[in-house]
């Protein structure tokens, strides 16, 4: 099965993403998990794309699908993939198209742009897992540690107030779009993703049943 996740930032692909590995054993590629990575390793590629995505731009469209095409390419990808921040644009969605033939499931989780700033500016990730916490909605058991591996958390670059609005106008500007291309292949499947973790899994996996 391969999905695609679309969402404004913070609308909950990652969380979603996590529970829906576990659920139908896929692999999970998250291209700002992958792009991150190359800025802490500071390669050629992190140092080109750390400004931009500080700044809540984009990446080109070349760079990233050079990076999804060889990442697909990859063993754990044989039984299906879930792609999370991938595509990003409507030149990426065709470019994908040509890469896999057709995917599955475009998952929408609609969210307002208020509560995602909200959420944006109290988020705090583990540098190490990724896992996601929320000061003031879902805390980490201690302040500022992460329950999964222990890690310091820390405040994304890009989870300031200023650069958080940026990507949401990104969003709407540049992946908005792909709701209508996926509606119009009839490949979309939209959630609220106001509805709380648990409830928006649910309503993803009665949409998707027990295929594998
Ligand atoms: P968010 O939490 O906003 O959904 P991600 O963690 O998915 O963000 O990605 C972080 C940043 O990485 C983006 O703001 C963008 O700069 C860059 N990026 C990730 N995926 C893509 C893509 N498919 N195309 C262009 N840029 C991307």
């Amino acid at each position: 099965m391969k999905l695609v996740l679309i969402g404004a930032p913070a609308a909950g692909k990652g969380t979603q993403a996590r529970k829906l590995i576990a659920r139908y054993g896929l692999a999970y590629i998250s291209t700002g998990d992958m792009l991150r990575e190359e800025v802490a390793k500071k390669s050629e590629l992190g140092l080109n794309v750390k400004s931009v995505m500080a700044s809540g731009g984009l990446v080109s469209d070349e760079m990233i699908i050079a990076i999804v095409k060889e990442r697909i390419k990859e063993d754990d990808c044989k039984n299906g993939f879930i792609l999370d921040g991938f595509p990003r644009t409507v030149v990426q969605a065709k470019k994908l198209d040509e890469l896999i033939g057709n995917i599955d499931k475009a998952i929408y989780i609609n969210a307002p742009d208020e509560v995602m700033l909200e959420r944006i500016t109290a988020r705090e990730t583990c540098p190490k897992c990724g896992a996601s916490y929320n000061k003031i909605a879902i805390p980490s058991k201690v302040a500022g540690i992460c329950d999964v591996c222990g890690e310091k958390l820390e405040q994304r670059k890009d989870d300031t107030l200023e650069a958080g609005k940026a990507r949401l106008k990104t969003f709407h500007d540049q992946s908005e779009p792909l709701v209508e291309y996926y509606n119009a292949q009839g490949y979309l499947f939209e959630v609220d993703g106001l509805k709380g973790a648990d409830n928006i899994f649910n309503d993803i996996a009665g949409e998707l049943g027990e295929r594998a």
